[in-house]
């Protein structure tokens, strides 16, 4: 049950997805992403053309990633060339610098992680771009659910990843972090529920309306601030020094740089 006696703030974590949350689906990099999957099955896995984007869309839904559907009927492969040749060419340049977030993130005394499908290299290149990467306390990332027990990939068959339970629990048991009081940001509704089922407080980011299981529904990530005042509010933040932001609020804001 939830506690809401003043004195225990609500929240002590927050657990931010990546892609097309902490910025917009507009980026274009999700598209470029699903072409470079294709590509990656046709060219490297000899996968027939015709029906190759079918399948794409049947392994992703089914298995949660393309790769980790892929592992899972059988295709062997290298995750580390996988990553390189899907991620290694996404048009990063789309990505720039978004102060309005990083202050946002800054001005947030609470935990903070990524918790990503992506490989460390995707992740820190993306955060790197968005100037966000000192924001968080630690990335969970496709190498953190999956370290490496060999250096082929032969035996990896099942890959470990949202929206997965068990990548859930290992991203709570890695990070230490109560589900229960912490909250969860991402724009996959299958990801959104099973975080819920899992015990958190979930926001649905790029959207307006809720779905089962998201507690919250967020257009953009930079309108945490109007959605979640309380976050700000002095009684979560008594500790903390002040931080000035640069755009104008309604809240009192009594933070620090806990990054
Ligand atoms: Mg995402």
């Amino acid at each position: 049950m939830e506690s809401v006696n003043s004195s225990k703030p609500r929240y002590e974590c927050l657990l931010f997805d990546l892609d097309d949350t902490l910025y917009p689906f507009s980026s274009g990099l999700s598209e470029a992403c699903t072409n470079n999957i294709i590509e990656f099955m046709v060219e490297k896995l000899r996968i027939d053309e015709d029906g190759v984007v079918e399948l794409n869309d049947i392994l992703y839904k089914k298995h949660g990633t393309t790769m980790a559907g892929l592992k899972a009927i059988g295709y062997e492969f290298d995750n580390d060339e996988y990553h390189s040749y899907v991620h290694g060419r996404l048009p990063y340049e789309n990505l720039k610098p978004d102060p309005i977030l990083r202050n946002l993130l800054l001005s947030l005394p609470f935990r903070k992680l990524v918790f990503s499908n992506g490989d460390d290299t995707h992740v820190t290149k993306a955060l790197k771009r968005l100037d966000i990467e000192d924001c968080f306390e630690r990335i969970i990332s496709f190498e953190t659910l999956n370290p490496k027990i060999h250096d082929s990939c032969v035996s990896d068959s099942l890959i470990c990843c949202k929206p997965a339970e068990i990548a859930f629990e290992k991203a709570f048991d890695i990070a230490q972090l109560n589900p229960y009081t912490t909250l969860f940001f991402d724009d996959s509704i299958r990801n959104i529920q099973t975080g819920k089922s899992a015990g958190l407080h979930t926001v649905l980011v790029g959207k307006s309306e809720k779905v089962y299981g998201s507690d919250y529904a967020l257009e953009s990530i930079h309108n945490m601030k109007e959605a979640f005042p309380e976050l700000w509010s002095e009684s979560n933040n008594k500790n903390k020094k002040p931080e000035s932001i640069g755009y104008a609020t309604q809240i009192s804001i009594e933070t620090s740089v806990q990054a």
